[in-house]
């Protein structure tokens, strides 16, 4: 089997002789037949093949491919957004009247997507606190629970989630686990190989790495047993609205991958654009490069930080100062994500005077591309959100997120410490 270096290289795209080398992009929203008899069979299930992009495309479909074989799964299904990952993912075996736990500590949208706009459609959540002992988040599942959500590395709070503990939890109440691994990418954790069975991410970030494009996908381990966990019969019994068809007993290993496109898909229509796609492979082609650098970088910048006087805090987990140290190094040996967060002393006030000051570092809403960029949470991606359920988030209003880029680390360094001079 190839190292994961060479797939984000090369893999979902095997051309023939005389064929492109690089995946083309096709930008059209249709394909043609000879026949309308060959046409129905792609329509029954029957065959497979091109016939509307909403459904399925080329382009997408290789990128797609590589993403599975990074994470280590049987399908993949692009989106167009992370949060429509999030959405389809839970959504694709849920139904109202349904439950899904997750944990509190979740990227800010994704909560509020869960907590108030799946609610309206019927489907009930219960977060729970990742590092709470496994006998309390068991009492979170009811019957009518379908899925576990968590994430690998909590964006923006950067709390570790032990996946096998909840894959454990998950799998003896007979449920998948979801896991969104956005912040280590496959290159420094690959959660089905921990337990989970749906990994889901927004590719917006790492993975497309330049901030050029907005995107999501969901990886299917191909490992969960549906028609035992007894829960799950849409999965299992015939779909009426595709000609009768059983996902588990024509799709096998993919059902819930192939259920999540030939379904959701065909009636949510949240598909990227093939030439986003092809963005977001160039993005994939240097994924493992790019993770290296911004971990090297990351782990000088906090080290700077945990020595700097007018700093309250910081949180990295390659600090050896971080409770989640240990289980950092477990599920990702080679480092976690770009991304740490601090306090500065002086609390709100200071820390807006020092991102007034800083000069490489922009203020933007964003995380994980190449430029070094720096927010505050408590103000912006999580201003909806009350003081208590920020707490419960993890975000304290002092926190600033520092999404270090891949430049020079001594020019990085330079750029915080006139900005903290300055204060
Ligand atoms: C950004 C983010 C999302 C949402 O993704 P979009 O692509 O912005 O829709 C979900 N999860 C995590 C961890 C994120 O960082």
């Amino acid at each position: 089997m190839q190292h994961i270096n060479t797939k984000c290289v090369q893999a979902g795209y095997t051309p023939k002789s005389g064929e492109p080398r690089v995946v083309p992009i096709y930008q059209s929203t249709t394909f043609k037949y000879d026949t309308g008899e060959a046409m129905g069979a792609l329509f029954d299930l029957q065959a497979s093949g091109y016939f509307y992009t909403r459904l399925q495309n080329p382009t997408n479909d290789c990128v797609a491919a590589k993403i599975a074989e990074l994470e280590g799964g049987v399908g993949a299904m692009l989106t167009s957004s992370g949060q429509a990952a999030s959405f389809f993912s839970i959504s694709n075996i849920c139904s109202a009247g349904d439950h899904f736990v997750s944990t509190s500590t979740i990227y800010g949208g994704t909560f509020n997507l869960f907590a108030v706009t799946m609610k309206k459609y019927g489907i009930d959540v219960t977060f729970v606190d990742p590092d709470a002992p496994e006998e309390e988040i068991m009492k979170a599942f009811r019957p009518n629970t379908k899925a576990m959500f968590a994430e690998t590395i909590a964006n923006p709070a950067l709390i570790i989630t032990d996946i096998e503990k909840m894959a454990r939890i998950a799998h003896a109440n007979n449920v998948p686990l979801i896991v969104d691994n956005t912040f280590p990418t496959p290159i420094n954790c690959r959660p089905i190989e921990w337990g989970a069975d749906i990994v889901i991410h927004s590719t917006t970030k790492y993975m497309d790495g330049h901030a050029t494009s907005v995107g999501g996908v969901i990886v299917d381990s191909g490992n969960f047993d549906w028609e035992k966990a007894g829960k799950f019969p849409e999965l299992v019994e015939p779909d009426e609205s595709y000609h009768g068809v059983s996902y588990v007993k024509q799709f096998g290993r993919a059902a819930y991958i192939t259920k999540c496109t030939t379904h959701l898909m065909r009636d949510i229509g949240a598909i990227p654009s093939p030439n986003n796609a092809f963005l977001l492979n160039i993005g994939l082609e240097t994924l493992f490069l790019r993770v290296e650098r911004h971990c090297q970088n990351a782990m000088e910048v906090a080290k700077f930080l945990e020595n700097n006087e007018k700093i309250a805090w910081v949180n990295y987990a390659g600090l050896e100062s971080s409770k989640y140290h240990d289980l950092a190094n477990k599920l990702m040996p080679n480092g976690t994500c770009g991304v740490v967060s601090f306090g500065v002393k002086g609390g709100r006030e200071a820390a807006s005077k020092f991102m007034e000051n800083l000069k490489l570092a922009a203020i933007v809403t964003h995380v994980a591309d190449a430029r070094t960029c720096v927010l505050h949470p408590a103000s912006t991606t999580h201003r909806q959100l009350t003081d208590k359920q920020l707490e419960e988030c993890g975000v304290g209003a002092d926190m600033i997120r520092l999404s270090v880029g891949i430049e020079y680390v001594g020019d990085i360094i330079a750029d915080i410490e006139q900005a903290l001079a300055n204060i």
